[in-house]
């Protein structure tokens, strides 16, 4: 099994392996910058190597970078949308200097502009994206949880998107458990996931899922609330995050982004995970 965390790059994003392997991950996500800016500096060459050799050194492929928050690539704003298209480019290419293999995207919101002009937003960016960039960094679209204005939440919307990207192999998708829960598809019980892993399987394609995010959900089902919990303790429950862990889902790499609290600590998350997934 394949799980881990999204960690902190602090300090220098060459530190990120070793927070992973402190944590007994054997993969791990990041943020390749401070994800609260537009503006970041480039890479140095040196620490980029230094990245890439500690996470062959520690084992640790495949690793998942996620993009920053401020992009909003199905914005109708110009500016906004320019800004989230160059730093798409600029995401891709850096995960290919840190040999990230995965780069993982929400789908952003229409801000009122309506789905179709947001659909065509996001098609047109991310085709733009890919066609200025070297190949080798699969790009993830990931589910949302549906919040009011909010693209890409239904496996139908995803699976709109990827049908109009020009290269299609360079895109896959990431499941998040929280998200999915949010937006109405249930994972309480062994039916319940059952069918929406072939959900998945029939309108996108299984082969696509490339990451899950692990998250419990604080919302209820079909609630549209994106708020993360510890594995077991929201609402989806032990018994569903059994269910998951035991079905198909649990052999695709898994990052959980739990919250970081006094309630539950990450590694006692993993060993929460290592349990279920084991019974
Ligand atoms: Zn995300
Ligand atoms: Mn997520
Ligand atoms: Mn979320």
């Amino acid at each position: 099994m394949k799980v881990g965390f999204h960690v902190s790059i602090h300090g220098s994003v060459d530190n990120a392996p070793d927070n992973a392997l402190e944590l007994s991950c054997n993969t791990f996500q990041i943020f390749t910058r401070n994800p609260r800016q537009w503006k970041t500096a480039p890479i140095p060459q040196e620490v980029a190597e230094r990245f890439a050799n500690k996470v062959e050194k520690f084992d640790l492929q495949p690793v998942f970078a996620h993009m920053p928050y401020l992009p909003n690539l199905a914005s109708p704003n110009d500016d906004v949308y320019k800004k989230s298209v160059e730093t798409l480019t600029s995401e891709l290419q850096r995960c290919n200097q840190l040999k990230i293999p995965y780069l993982v995207t929400h789908l952003g919101s229409h801000v009122g502009s309506g789905m179709e002009a947001g659909f065509g937003r996001l098609i047109s960016g991310i085709n733009k994206a890919l066609n200025e960039t070297e190949q080798g960094v699969m790009l993830l679209l990931e589910n949302t949880a549906g919040t009011k204005n909010s693209m890409g939440s239904t496996f139908e919307d995803i699976q709109h998107i990827i049908e109009n990207i020009s290269e299609t192999d360079r895109v896959g998708i990431c499941f998040d458990t929280s998200h999915a829960f949010g937006a109405g598809y249930d994972l309480r019980t062994k039916d319940a996931v059952g069918k929406t892993v072939k959900d998945i399987d029939q309108i996108i394609g299984f082969s696509k899922l490339k990451l899950v995010h692990l998250n419990d959900s604080k919302g209820d089902l079909n609630s549209r609330i994106d708020r993360h919990e510890h594995i077991g303790l929201g609402k989806i429950g032990e018994e569903g995050f059994r269910h998951i862990l035991t079905s198909k889902l649990g052999q695709v790499p898994l990052i959980m982004e739990t919250p970081r609290d006094t309630r539950r600590n990450d590694v006692d998350n993993l060993l929460k995970v290592k349990e279920l997934a084991s019974s």
